[in-house]
């Protein structure tokens, strides 16, 4: 008798993706944002260590606070004298009400071609390719080009106090000699026609500066004259902030975007309004639309504890999103509409990344993306949002939003983040697969 007859044949990573997946989505790890109810990242972490030894990788799991667990393991490449590259997902997801869905936000359900679930495209999609992959590579005893470091982490989604900041903080050995790394919030496609796709790849991430504006004024009692009164100057200030429009500043990544998209659209491209341009791209307009200025939105009002009482102090929280090398000179334009008499504290800030769209790693992705869709057209953008990249950054590790995704043409993949009804199309993950096994082959 042969081997595959007395065995059966291990499935290969494209298969495998789809069942791994479900298993994760059946794993509620949801991200409450408290440790107290944070409860699934423990048992996906064990999970995704189980199939990771299972091929004779050596998963080390660490724990940040009871429950908070993440995953790293390292799979050894051929050439030593080269860094290594990380490549990253999180475990956790964002909290799903099953009143709203069609489906159980946790049953992992396969229905039209998709898998549903919450974490179907943030991120437990490319968790699982990461797995299935490596899983075969081991398997057949490939061995990658320079060392992967494979991290699968708690508590993106709140911050990632409990997943990337503390490996950073207390296991940085474990990334020792990573210089590049790939993670979310890229690599899926966004039909501009029947053959063409663009592939966006992220480069850079907007900052984000929660800040908190306090006025105290002269308490006093609700029926007099009062002057000096805490909530109207808070309110007047937060008016202001929430109204105000800051410049339109265009930064390397988001004029390459501009330039590629209006050469696809024939359109004549006006840095000084590119909004006219980004109107044209359909749903993802959302994502573009915030990358070309600061935002600052006010998000919560605390003053005051009786009807009749003028407090003597009011606050508020400004969820600001800042464009890389825009720091200062937006805390300073933040300075002058609030006024003096409003103090302005950081509650929390986490830094704007930019890196270039060029380099071996970033060849190695278009060339993957291209051999598997010839329509595939990659470009750099720029996230709105923040991920893990940014505490990774903080061992100067050059980040990039690579999770591969070939996506229906009328899907609409930017409301299915932290949505109703997330959904992954199956095709849709087995191409990430092929396309991470390019890439992967050559980086
Ligand atoms: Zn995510």
């Amino acid at each position: 008798m042969t081997a595959a007859e007395t065995h059966p044949p291990h499935p290969l990573a494209v298969d495998e993706v789809v069942d791994i997946c479900r298993d994760l989505l059946r794993i509620d790890t949801t991200n409450t944002g408290d440790n107290d109810t944070s409860a699934g990242e423990r048992t996906a972490a064990e999970y995704v260590a189980e199939k990771l030894a299972e091929v004779g990788l050596e998963p080390f799991i660490t724990e940040s606070a009871p429950g908070r667990a993440s995953v790293i393991a390292r799979y050894e490449g051929s050439d030593p004298s080269r860094n290594a590259l990380l490549v990253h997902g999180h475990l956790d997801v964002v909290p799903a009400d099953p009143s709203e869905w069609s489906v159980h936000p946790f049953s992992g359900e396969e229905k039209d071609g998709y898998l549903w679930g919450r974490g179907a495209i943030d991120m437990k999609d490319f968790d699982a390719m990461v797995l299935a992959l490596v899983r075969q590579w081991k398997r057949e005893g490939r061995v990658p080009p320079r060392d992967l470091v494979l991290a699968f982490l708690a508590d993106e989604e709140a911050g990632s106090t409990y997943g990337a900041h503390h490996i950073v903080d207390n296991h940085a050995d474990l990334l020792d000699g990573v210089t590049e790394a790939v993670g979310e919030v890229g690599g899926f496609s966004v039909s501009m026609s029947n053959d063409l796709r663009l592939y966006l790849i992220e480069t850079a991430e907007k900052g984000l500066d929660w800040l908190r504006l306090t006025v105290s004024g002269r308490p006093g009692h609700g029926s007099m004259i009062h002057d000096d009164n805490a909530v109207t100057q808070l309110a007047e200030a937060v008016a202001r902030v929430g109204r105000h429009k800051f410049p339109v500043v265009i930064t390397p990544t988001v004029r390459a975007f501009l330039e590629e998209v209006s050469d696809i659209l024939e359109v004549e491209l006006d840095l000084e309004n590119p909004e006219a341009t980004i109107a044209k791209l359909g749903p993802i307009a959302r994502i573009i639309g915030a990358t070309i200025r600061d935002t600052a939105n006010p998000t919560r009002l605390d003053a005051g504890y009786k009807d009749n009482v003028i407090p003597g102090r009011a606050q508020a929280t400004i969820d600001c999103r800042t464009l890389p090398g825009r720091s200062k000179e937006f805390e300073r334009q933040l300075r002058e509409i609030v006024g003096p008499d409003v103090q302005v504290d950081y509650i929390h800030r986490q830094p704007a990344l930019e890196t270039s769209f060029d380099g071996p790693l970033v060849d190695a992705m278009a060339d993957a993306l291209r051999a598997e869709d010839p329509g595939a057209r990659p470009v750099p953008y720029m996230l709105s949002g923040g991920t893990d990249a940014k505490a990774f950054n903080r061992l100067g590790i050059r980040g990039f939003g690579f999770a591969p995704l070939k996506l229906p043409a009328d899907l609409d993949f930017a409301s299915l983040f932290h949505g109703i009804d997330e959904r992954v199309p199956v095709e849709g993950l087995k191409f990430g697969v092929r396309v991470l096994d390019r890439f992967l082959s050559r980086s």
